[in-house]
């Protein structure tokens, strides 16, 4: 695998993951992505650094907070607008995004922020799997109906961002064994768990996590 990298200006910089070279011609690319400058986040959680990572239409989000130390702690998190940004009380997204932001101001580290939204089916399929899930049927069943997976979710990227960061070795903010499985290229070193108290509205939805998802809750 060969990482070819071009710089634009002062504006970001493209990296092409490329697979293999024939003789020929280059095979084929993997991924292309952009990487935008550093720029300073205040928030009321800390002071962050982030930086913007572009993957075709999907633009991830890196906050951070150095210095890392040895093994700096990591949330992957997910995109999910309505518990991240409207306090929806459907699943536990805002307040474990709250939880790792704290941490992670506290000790170093950063939030990979992942624009895949709704497990990866999108805000107008999440929004129509809401409304089945008003009806009766659980997330998984929803997201089925709808001919999605159970989980649509890729973290292909991450390997990309903690490489690109230079990182080897992690402290994974998680209860979801899939993405400690899919991470092969880091070493984890510790899995800190990150569950939330449930209330009457989710539930159902923690308890199909756990059931049928295999979270660690
Ligand atoms: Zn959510």
């Amino acid at each position: 695998m060969i990482l070819m990298r071009r710089v634009y200006r002062d504006y970001f910089t493209e990296y092409f993951l490329v697979n293999s070279f024939s003789i020929n011609s280059v095979d084929w690319i993997l991924m292309v992505i952009n990487i935008s400058n550093i720029a300073k986040m205040p928030s009321r959680f800390g002071n962050f650094k982030i930086q913007a990572f572009q993957e075709g239409i999907k633009e991830h989000l890196v906050i951070f907070k150095e210095p890392f130390g040895n093994i700096p702690l990591v949330r992957i998190h997910s995109e999910c607008l309505t518990g991240d940004a409207l306090g929806s009380l459907k699943c536990d997204c805002g307040e474990q995004l709250e939880l790792a932001l704290n941490n992670i101001a506290t000790l170093g580290g950063m939030v990979i922020y992942l624009r895949q939204e709704g497990r990866n089916i999108g805000l107008f399929n999440k929004v129509n799997a809401y409304a089945l899930q008003d009806n009766g049927l659980n997330t998984i069943e929803a997201n089925h109906r709808l001919g999605f997976e159970t989980d649509e979710r890729s973290y292909e990227v991450v390997e990309f961002i903690l490489e690109y960061f230079n990182i080897q070795k992690i402290r994974l903010l998680t209860n979801n064994p899939l993405k400690i499985e899919s991470l092969k290229k880091v070493d984890i070193v510790e899995r800190w768990p990150i569950v939330m108290p449930s209330n009457q509205y989710n539930k159902g939805y923690l308890q199909i996590k756990k059931e049928l998802m295999g979270h660690l809750l």
